[in-house]
């Protein structure tokens, strides 16, 4: 008879799991406490659409589904960059074909991922189930439904419950796990640019909107109804912040910020009314796994936000939940169910590289709020991929290493963009171009 195992959380973490396992033969079910997909809206807090790139698609590609889902995805090669003063500039991600990030919707990914779980692997999806518990002594989850409450205590409990895990929050409570959640003192809310009046895009879809404006800003992702999901990354205290722009005010703040995006999100003060203000975080939590005391042969394994949530701003938050699932699913091809040792595993592949993109992660909202309105920022931009074509494999900006480089892991990028910075940094204070440049590539043979 086939192990069982369950997943909690229908997110986009837990749906690629449930199909990779059951792939492997496991009876997988699948708790939610949302509504079945289709019945509901995508939950408050979370974004409506996110970037997916070359980590995510390998993982997609393992499971065999990204056929189904590249239909979904929009490209964009790069950041169509609003200046204050109003000019527009394209700031390419890469200098190769393939090196562009797609916009696709939360729920229409989830749906179909959902979908070919149940359908195709015959998942057993329990939607309205809502952990409340987890007893660390017992390994067991409580999960309330309309039914009542029962309890999972299956071998292999993977909590893909996201950024506020209830398992995660329960684990720490009983002390068998560290964890800390650092908040961002800036929040987010999400309004959508409607599609032109003559039907169409009412801005460029081929790039990723961003209107840079030092200690704040505001960006755009394509939807493929013509509509653009614009979020507004704002701190929670100041001038402007989210405690000083009201619905009443919100239409002069985006006349004085924002003139050109103004006119396309017509009930502006109505939308502002009735987003929520999402907060933004960084989990760290250690170890991501607990299992049971002798005579219970029973483990939790945290995965993808439950384990390690990460702000927005390099867009790797789910791409880095799907690089856990395919890691997961490598390990199980090799140990097979012997989950002591996928788990240990598991936790000493992804823990350097769940480090790294959570500090990258952060470091890139002072890029994309502020450094891109900087020329240098273009210069350094420009000498990385002069550098890049010089010595391919050998110099690849760090923005490329995390967003279409997969076989290079999130730390080594780190320490490799670590290194490149130096170089850039020293070739750009050179003065004339041609020597900087020629400076750069001895480093780059020196140290890289
Ligand atoms: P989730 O997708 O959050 O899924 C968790 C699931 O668990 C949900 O279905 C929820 O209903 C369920 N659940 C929670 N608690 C319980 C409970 N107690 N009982 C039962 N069920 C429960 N990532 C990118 O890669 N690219 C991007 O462009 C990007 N943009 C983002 C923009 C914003 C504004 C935000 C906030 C995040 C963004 N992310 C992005 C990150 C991405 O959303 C997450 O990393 C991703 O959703 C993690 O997937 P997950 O399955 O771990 O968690």
């Amino acid at each position: 008879m086939a192990e069982p195992v369950a997943i909690l959380g229908a997110g986009l973490a837990g749906n690629l799991l449930a199909i990779l396992l059951a792939r492997r033969g496991f009876a997988v079910t699948v708790y939610d406490r949302g509504a079945a997909p289709g019945a509901a809206a995508a939950p408050a807090g979370r974004s409506i659409n996110l970037a997916l790139a070359a980590r995510g698609i390998r993982a997609l590609e393992r499971a065999e589904v990204f056929a189904e889902i590249r239909p979904l995805l929009l490209p964009m090669r790069g950041r169509i960059v609003h200046e204050p003063g109003g000019a527009v500039r394209f700031l390419a991600y890469g200098q190769h074909e393939h090196e562009r990030i797609l916009s696709v919707s939360r729920a229409a990914l989830n749906r179909r991922l959902a979908g070919i779980a149940e359908q195709r692997f015959g998942v057993d999806y329990r939607f309205g189930h809502e952990c409340v518990g987890f007893d660390a002594g017992r390994l067991a989850a409580t999960v309330r439904s309309a039914a009542g409450e029962s309890r999972i205590e299956t071998r292999l409990l993977l909590a893909a419950d996201g950024a506020g895990s209830m398992v995660r929050q329960s684990l720490a409570a009983a002390g068998a796990v560290e964890a800390r959640e650092e908040l961002l003192d800036h929040g987010y809310k999400e309004l959508v640019v409607a599609a032109a009046p003559g039907g169409g895009f009412a801005l460029d879809p081929g790039g990723l909107h961003v209107w840079p404006r030092g200690g704040f800003m505001l960006i755009a992702l394509p939807n493929p109804d013509f509509t653009f999901t614009a979020t507004l990354f704002l701190p929670h205290r100041g001038q402007p912040g989210f405690d000083s722009v009201t619905p009443a005010t919100v239409a002069a703040f985006f006349d004085a910020e924002f003139p050109d995006v103004l006119p396309l999100v017509p009930d502006l003060e109505r939308q502002f009314a009735l987003g929520p203000i999402g907060s933004l975080g960084t989990v760290h939590c250690r170890p991501w796994s607990h299992s049971g005391p002798r005579g219970i042969d029973r483990r939790v394994l945290l995965i993808g936000d439950a384990a390690h949530a990460i702000v927005p701003f390099h867009g790797q938050g789910m791409n880095a939940a799907f690089e856990d699932c395919a890691e997961l699913d490598r390990l199980v091809a090799l140990l097979g169910p012997d989950w002591e040792a996928v788990v240990a595993r598991f936790e000493a592949a992804r823990a350097d590289d769940a480090r790294a993109i959570a500090a990258m992660a952060l470091e890139n909202y002072e890029e994309m709020r502020a450094a891109v309105l900087d020329p240098a920022f273009a210069r350094r931009a420009a000498l990385a991929f002069e550098l890049e074509r010089r010595f391919p494999g050998r110099f690849v900006p760090r923005y490329s290493m995390v967003m279409f480089h997969p076989e290079i892991g999130y730390a080594e990028a780190r320490r490799r963009g670590a290194i490149q910075a130096t170089i850039l940094d020293e070739a750009l204070g050179a003065g004339d171009a041609a020597a900087g440049l020629e400076l750069a590539a001895e480093r780059v043979r020196e140290r890289l």
